[in-house]
């Protein structure tokens, strides 16, 4: 570490939903941490509104989710209909989850309820100041902020650019960001509508003029986002939207007031690297995509979710460079995914193309009623098929794992659990705790009646699992993978 005075360990860059949900989790950690933000105060505009089952349940282990369950719309089917004709009608509850729904809360008071959250922890966000540079040292971050045109040096041991799509740190690393712009304009509006929808059900329109996706916040208020060949006015006016529904949307639906609406262009886009140095980037600093899904504030917050229990070990002194270079090559094949299976929905549901239309609409209404297409559409969309195979500081599947005594932001932090079935042979039983004894700092050991042997992340991701309980080199596969990313590095 450090042999430098740091001003504080963990600067976070931008108090987005991303930076902010990372600034909590240093909190409840009891971290040093900061976070700036460039603007005033928060944003007031509402742009993500789903919030997938894998999300709430970070949440939970991060101890927040009540606030966003008392507040949100739940979500438990998607209809995709074409021309008026329904093409599929999916449930969308997964079994596995204590969250088997999509919960719409609008983006704005998502931030404000990690604001409050962070405010119950005794944290605050630094407003109104701006990251302008930042120069790496072997041991520390110096970083120049500015606040009310005044310039100040900072020294930390790690930043965190969660300053959204134009990211200035993004810049200052000089990283690329692969990919490209849609050629079509993206609107949203948020409208009152008639109340011919149910509040639970989401509706995804295909059509050849662009796809039209209507979530909805209650039964007679709605978010429309779509792609529009170009801008009619400064933003959609209310009629705009009018003749959108009427020409691409369900029949019946009447948008009867406009609260917000706004164009936007949109990138798919990825970063080369999340971590260069002492320094990470995480939510749309490193990945932009369609908002067609909904996945692009979920996949940040999944990101700093990956990257805190390292930085965290790491600050502690059990973590290595192993570790922390696992943030980038665990995140990128995720996000690589998100952002071409967005791009994939986004031109299929707007394909010009005779053909394609016609397999689409004959073959989503066969598939869509098969129990194998909804469970893999389920896990796709939920973010509950997330797994970290083929991560280098994991061995196997990499699965979530999910119990109720990670719940409640108290079960889980920078410990591994060691969940061993009760009934092993007394020979495990002994290897097991010698291992427990070893990595004290960073193990609990836990019985289950679960067959064989897990080792659980902080994350709730397993990085071992084998129902091989009575081989002894189990416990050295468990020793070699600890040691492997907590042993420091040469
Ligand atoms: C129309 C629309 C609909 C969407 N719908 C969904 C959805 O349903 N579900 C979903 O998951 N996602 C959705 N998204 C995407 C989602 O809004 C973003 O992924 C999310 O806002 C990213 O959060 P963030 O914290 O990474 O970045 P941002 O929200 O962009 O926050 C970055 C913050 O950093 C600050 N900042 C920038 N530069 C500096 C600096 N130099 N110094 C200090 N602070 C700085 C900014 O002021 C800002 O507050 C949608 C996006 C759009 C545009």
């Amino acid at each position: 570490m450090s042999t430098r005075t740091l001003d504080t360990d963990i600067l976070i860059v931008g108090a987005g939903p991303v930076g902010l949900f990372l600034a909590n989790e240093c909190a409840r950690r009891g971290l040093k941490w900061r976070i700036v933000e460039s603007k005033p105060a928060q944003s007031e505009h509402s742009k993500a509104l789903a919030i997938f089952p894998r999300t709430l349940e970070i949440f939970d282990m991060a101890g927040i989710a009540t606030p966003f369950l008392e507040i949100a719309n739940r979500v438990t089917s998607v209809r995709i209909i074409t021309h008026e004709h329904t093409l599929a009608q999916m449930p969308f509850q997964p079994e596995e989850s204590p969250y088997p729904f999509i919960a719409m809360v609008p983006q704005n008071v998502t931030e404000n309820i990690l604001v409050g959250e962070l405010n119950k922890k005794n944290g605050h966000v630094d407003y109104a100041t701006r990251f302008v540079s930042a120069t790496q040292y072997d041991d520390h971050v110096k970083v120049v902020l500015e606040k009310n045109s005044h310039e100040e040096s900072i020294h930390v041991a790690y930043v965190v650019g969660c300053d959204g799509a134009h990211s200035s740190v993004r810049h200052q690393l000089n990283l690329d960001f692969e990919g490209g712009e849609y050629h079509d304009l993206f609107m949203l509006a948020d409208i009152e509508t008639n109340a011919i929808l149910p509040a639970e059900e989401l509706q995804l329109c295909p059509h050849e003029a662009g796809p039209l996706a209507i979530f909805p916040l209650n039964s007679n208020r709605h978010r429309v986002v779509a792609t529009v060949p170009k801008a009619e006015g400064h933003e959609p006016a209310l009629e705009f939207v009018q003749d959108l529904l009427k020409d691409r949307g369900p029949s019946g639906l009447k948008a009867n007031y406009l609260y917000w609406s706004s164009y936007f262009h949109i990138h798919h886009r990825q970063v080369a690297q999340l971590r260069q140095g002492r320094i990470f980037l995480a939510g749309d600093a490193a990945h932009i995509h369609s908002p067609i899904g909904g996945q692009g504030m979920n996949t940040g917050l999944h990101d700093v979710w990956n990257l805190v229990w390292k930085l965290d070990l790491h600050l502690q002194g059990h973590g290595n460079d192993f570790l922390l270079d696992s943030y980038s090559t665990e995140r990128r094949p995720v996000i690589k995914h998100v952002v071409e299976i967005t791009d994939f929905l986004t031109r299929m549901m707007a394909t010009p193309n005779r053909f394609i239309q016609a397999l689409r609409n004959t073959v989503i209404p066969m598939v869509s009623r098969l129990a194998p297409f909804q469970h893999a559409f389920v896990q796709k969309m939920s973010e509950l098929g997330i797994a970290y195979q083929g991560s280098p500081v994991v061995e196997g599947s990499g699965l979530r794992y999910m119990d109720d005594s990670l719940r409640g932001g108290k079960g889980i932090c920078s410990q591994y659990l060691l969940l061993l079935n009760r009934d092993l042979p007394p020979v495990m039983e002994k290897a097991a705790q010698q291992l427990e004894k070893e990595f004290q700092q960073i193990i609990a050991l836990r019985r289950t009646h679960d067959q064989g042997i897990k080792l659980v992340r902080p994350d709730g991701y397993i990085a071992f699992s084998t129902n091989r309980e009575s081989q002894a080199s189990t416990v050295e596969t468990i020793k070699s993978i600890l040691q492997q990313q907590t042993m420091p590095s040469v």
